[in-house]
């Protein structure tokens, strides 16, 4: 993979991963349209955004909001039509920066967030969708939601927080099958009528969209290893 991820250039590879979306969502007669990649950019050099940027590629994902301020705080305002996304764990401390650079969270994971959240979207003027991240695997090490809290806590973000709540995010437990989950994150999003699903990275991204993922976000697929 390392290897031919090094050969192809980061153009070429987006256009690979495109492939395989479509084809995975052919193959279950969904429309392609309605997947979309988030391009995910955590530890990888500005030359490789860059390259996915003047290949066309807008839609991009970050796991640490001081790392995506270092990646993206210049060069966002030249391009409107960028959306970022949060992928990894916030902390209410961050909120504001986060408020103020991304375009979706995926990781709204926990009470007190929702409301810091809340508050901040007001105070900047600003409503970001986001997606509730959801601990299916229920291990004690990851974030996310214990899927037998999510109602109460959908309720929660919102009623009580008036939150803009777009759907479920969830990372698979690394030793089991990621369709099972993918398939049990699909079901909490029915039961609980969310409509996205954000769910499949680059190893298992094309078993998450038969399974009705919305965004999946691939990484080292389209960008190579990470530093
Ligand atoms: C890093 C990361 C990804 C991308 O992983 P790859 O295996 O490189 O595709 C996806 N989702 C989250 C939450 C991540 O932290």
């Amino acid at each position: 993979m390392t290897s031919i991820n090094k050969a192809m250039s980061i153009a070429d590879n987006l256009v690979h991963v495109y492939e395989r979306i479509e084809k995975a969502a052919q193959n279950v007669d969904r429309d392609t349209s309605a997947v979309h990649l988030v391009a995910v950019s955590k530890k990888q050099p500005m030359e490789k955004i860059q390259a996915a940027l003047d290949a066309g590629h807008r839609c991009f994902g970050e796991n640490r909001v001081q790392e995506a301020q270092e990646h993206w705080s210049t060069i966002k305002p030249n391009y409107p039509d960028l959306r970022l996304h949060l992928i990894g764990p916030l902390q209410t401390n961050k909120v504001k920066e986060a408020v103020a650079l991304f375009d979706v969270i995926e990781s709204l994971d926990r009470e007190k967030l929702a409301r810091a959240l809340a508050k901040e979207m007001e105070k900047q003027g600003k409503i970001l969708p986001c997606f509730v991240q959801v601990n299916t695997g229920e291990e004690a090490q990851k974030a996310g939601i214990i899927p037998a809290d999510l109602p109460d806590f959908l309720t929660f973000c919102r009623g009580e927080c008036g939150l803009d709540i777009r759907g479920l995010m969830c990372i698979p437990p690394i030793d089991e099958p990621p369709a099972l989950h993918f398939a049990f994150l699909a079901k909490l999003a029915q039961e609980n009528d969310v409509t996205g699903l954000s769910m499949g990275m680059s190893s298992d991204f094309e078993k998450a969209i038969p399974l009705g993922a919305t965004y999946v976000r691939v990484g080292t697929g389209i960008f190579g290893e990470r530093s």
